[in-house]
């Protein structure tokens, strides 16, 4: 989609990939089929590219720091998406600019987090006590990574030491919704904030993006905004950063995580927005002027379609295109596997319940979760 998006442009992409049967490599002209996280890899990949950008953050911090030294741009810097890739450098750097966060601290185990859900709770102060969030610093998606921990005894507590990988615990928040500010910063200081979006997620995924998010106060909205402005300014951001929000019952907005490229809960964008996040993106690494964020229409919702059963593509798509002329169906080309996203749809219009359920009709019959 990125590609995509820089095909009126006239941008010439590489794309290092892991198969060539991924989705990007579907359509990139040139692809390099390869591991990113080899560095002699990365080194050939790079020869002759201008800049190098991302559609994941796991490239290794210190293969990105190489390239830097070798005289390659790579946007975001790896100090940058450092932020992105470690939950726990993001917690440390968010507490310094005194952006508000669920409690957390680095774990060493299963005692550990025992204390942890103690500390502060015979006083019953505020995210103390159980449940516990477990996640691994790094690596995880797609709530793959996170796990609850119910209470001293729960067997669950042990499951996230396994890996290696540092843990991070968190008060399990009690939140509202969950909401994502989406903006872009260019390598000069420019930057777009689009408006703030409610996602709602089922299992850890990102289900459905409402943009604008529903009632929420005016005064929020720019909180959030302003904030991931000066998330994006403070940490030296170029490009999409999207900086996922609990909006707790009483009204507070507390960070979850950060992405540092084109992001989901941005997807609606590319049919309810006057700029892409994926245009936009584009332009930020480009160091050009960014593009209008603001929205077409009152409302555009974006469902999710999910890897089900589905026998028959064709047959799906005449019957979601005969009911809604309006629909805008974006499939990967990915093999359907159970529960990956294997594409969305976008729908827009000026009645919300409207809206949300033909984007929910959609993405359900084409997940194959409603029949005919
Ligand atoms: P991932 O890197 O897999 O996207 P996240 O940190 O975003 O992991 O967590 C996935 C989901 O788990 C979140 O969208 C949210 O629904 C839930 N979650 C994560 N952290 C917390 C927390 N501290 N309190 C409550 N729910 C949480």
């Amino acid at each position: 989609m990125t590609h995509e998006a820089g095909i009126p442009l006239g941008i010439r992409f590489k794309l290092l990939s892991d198969t060539a049967q991924d989705s990007a490599a579907q359509v990139v002209n040139e692809v390099v089929v390869g591991d990113y996280r080899d560095l002699d890899t990365l080194r050939r990949f790079a020869e002759g590219c201008d800049v190098i950008t991302f559609d994941h953050e796991h490239v290794p911090t210190e293969h990105l720091r190489a390239l830097e030294a070798d005289g390659i741009p790579v946007r975001p810097g790896p100090e940058a998406l450092v932020h992105a890739q470690d939950k726990g450098v993001m917690r440390a750097r968010l507490a310094e600019l005194g952006v508000p966060a669920p409690r957390n601290r680095i774990v060493s185990g299963p005692d550990d987090v025992a204390a942890f859900a103690a500390e502060g709770a015979a006083e019953g102060a505020p995210g103390s006590g159980f449940p516990v969030v477990l996640k691994t610093v790094r690596g995880g998606y797609d709530g793959k990574g996170v796990w609850v921990v119910r209470g001293a005894e729960d067997p669950i507590a042990a499951e996230p030491f396994k890996a290696g990988v540092p843990v991070l615990a968190e008060e399990k928040v009690d939140f509202a919704r969950e909401l994502a500010a989406n903006v872009v910063r260019s390598p000069h200081g420019q930057a777009v904030a689009y408006p703030v979006v409610e996602s709602v997620q089922v299992d850890g995924v990102c289900d459905t993006v409402i943009a604008p998010a529903p009632e929420l106060a005016e005064d929020a909205a720019l909180r959030a905004q302003e904030m991931a402005l000066r998330i994006a300014h403070e940490l030296g951001v170029v490009g999409h950063l999207a900086v996922e929000l609990f909006e707790t019952k009483d009204g507070r907005l507390l960070v979850n995580e950060l992405a540092m490229r084109p992001h989901n809960s941005g997807h609606w964008t590319q049919d309810g927005a006057v700029t892409s996040q994926f245009a936009n993106h584009v332009r930020a690494v480009l160091d050009l002027p960014l593009g209008d964020p603001r929205c077409r229409e009152p409302w555009t919702v974006m469902a999710n379609v999910l890897g089900g059963d589905y026998p028959d593509m064709y047959a799906a798509y005449l019957h979601c295109m005969a009911r809604d002329p309006q629909l805008k169906i974006h499939m990967y080309g990915k093999d359907v596997k159970p529960g990956r996203k294997v594409g969305h749809v976008n729908v827009y219009g000026d009645d919300l319940a409207d809206v949300r359920e033909r984007a929910a009709h959609a993405a359900g019959y084409l997940r194959g979760t409603i029949a005919e």
